[in-house]
């Protein structure tokens, strides 16, 4: 039996373990938490989840939630006009719900699910040392820490990666109360250029149902403002008074909101990063990083923990496919590249959108208020955004489809 180690116990280390599992290898995830410390943490995540993910977990029976989770069922858009208005805002129906379990609720279940198929768990926080051991004891050793320290391990590719640098400040409160929308449940999708962007979606967290607002502030701007704010109580009333001041209309859904617990909070910022996918240890023997580790993206677009699940089933396939072949170099670099052949385009929207937007894009977005098709095509391109480099990643392109929409 084929013995594969993973390090970590995220949305891919689990789901690529468990995966592992159901075609008979012998697996060993390491965790740095039990999943009552991660239960009883801090939120890490809003982990929206479309269609295609969902579909990866549902394939693994790991679709646990579906009948308590409330489901987004479309996206919602609105740009500011600057004067306390709105410049455009629609909204449109995802043609598969999306969903978004607390990890905090995900990941102690998975464990568990994990261990009772016959995973065994380590709990201690891997280092190098740990990771020799691992690679001499099985015949391969993946690592799926995430923002782990351990991922440093891995060098960053500086062809890939675009920014050096955090492009947002960002922050999460989990809450209860707030107002539906009329309509349908949406990300709802506030684009506030030069400053920043607000989103809210509904969720499910440890105490039920609940809505996620999140932020993401250009650095320096009004959005970028968390330092200094200690107690949750704080975080929450630092909350509303920024949607009021700057989105009026979300401001009229927060009525009565409060927090889900003192640890539905979040603030913090990272440099999006692409690092090269194959580890060299001191002995010379090599890992292989998954998911996070190796693409890591900015939370604007809510695609990280989409990326994982794609990660770790396109991961689970190149190990299938390779059978009782050696785990060498260019196994480890072909079954990431596979998995990049997907992900470049996810790192390259999602870092176009982190920059101010160009003229066509306000365009395409501004005649969605008027054109169904344009809005239902941008709200479904959160499942694939390989779609969005056909018609809306460049001027050209953008030109080309708004005549054939206009025809
Ligand atoms: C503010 C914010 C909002 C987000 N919103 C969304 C969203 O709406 N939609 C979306 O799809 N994605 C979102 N994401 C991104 C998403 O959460 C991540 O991309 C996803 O969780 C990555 O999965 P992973 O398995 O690679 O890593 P993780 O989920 O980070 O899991 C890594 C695990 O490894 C453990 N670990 C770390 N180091 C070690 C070690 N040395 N030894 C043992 N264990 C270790 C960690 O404790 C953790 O449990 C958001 C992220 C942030 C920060």
């Amino acid at each position: 039996m084929r013995k594969i180690t993973i390090i970590g116990a995220g949305q891919a280390g689990l789901q690529l373990g468990i995966g592992l599992l159901g075609h008979g290898y012998d697996v060993t995830v390491v965790t740095n938490r039990t999943g009552q410390q991660i239960r009883e943490g801090r939120v890490m995540s809003s982990q929206c989840m479309f269609g295609t993910s969902l579909a990866h977990e549902r394939n693994l029976g790991l679709d646990l939630w579906d009948e308590v989770c409330p489901p987004v069922e479309g996206i919602s858009f609105t740009v500011p006009d600057g004067q306390g208005g709105k410049a455009f805002s629609w909204a449109s129906r995802l043609d598969a719900a999306a969903r978004s379990v607390d990890q905090r609720v995900k990941m102690p279940a998975w464990l568990e699910e994990f261990e009772r198929r016959g995973g065994k768990t380590v709990l201690r926080e891997a280092d190098v040392e740990d990771l020799e051991y691992y690679a001499r004891e099985s015949d391969l050793v993946i690592v799926a820490a995430g923002k782990g320290e351990i991922a440093g391990l891995f060098e960053r590719d500086a062809e890939r990666s675009v920014f050096d640098a955090p492009q947002r400040a960002l922050a999460l409160t989990y809450v209860t109360g707030m107002t539906p929308r009329d309509d349908f449940s949406t990300v709802s999708f506030n684009m506030i250029p030069g400053i920043g962007e607000y989103f809210t979606f509904p969720a499910l967290t440890t105490t039920g149902p609940c809505d996620i607002m999140v932020f993401e502030g250009v650095p320096g701007g009004p959005l970028d403002s968390w330092k200094g704010i200690t107690s949750p109580e704080e975080h929450l009333a630092h909350s509303v008074d920024l949607v009021r001041t700057h989105l009026p209309w979300e401001a009229e859904r927060l009525g009565d909101v409060r927090l889900t617990d003192p640890n539905g909070i979040l603030a913090g910022r990272f440099p999006p990063t692409v690092r090269k996918p194959v580890g060299k240890l001191p002995s010379g023997a090599l890992v292989l990083g998954l998911a996070d580790v190796v693409v890591l993206n900015d939370p604007i677009t809510g695609q990280g923990s989409n990326n994982a699940s794609k990660c770790a089933a396109s991961y689970l396939a190149s190990i299938l496919e390779h059978g009782d072949r050696p785990y060498d170099r260019a196994f480890l670099r072909e079954t990431f590249e596979r998995y990049w052949d997907y992900a470049q385009y996810v790192a390259t929207w999602t870092n176009a959108l982190l920059g101010a937007p160009p003229e066509h894009v306000l365009k395409l977005l501004g005649t969605a208020a008027a054109s169904p098709r344009i809005a239902r095509r941008f709200t479904n391109g959160f499942d694939d955004p390989r779609d969005y480099f056909h018609w809306f990643m460049d001027p050209v392109s953008a030109e080309n489809y708004l005549a054939t929409v206009v025809a």
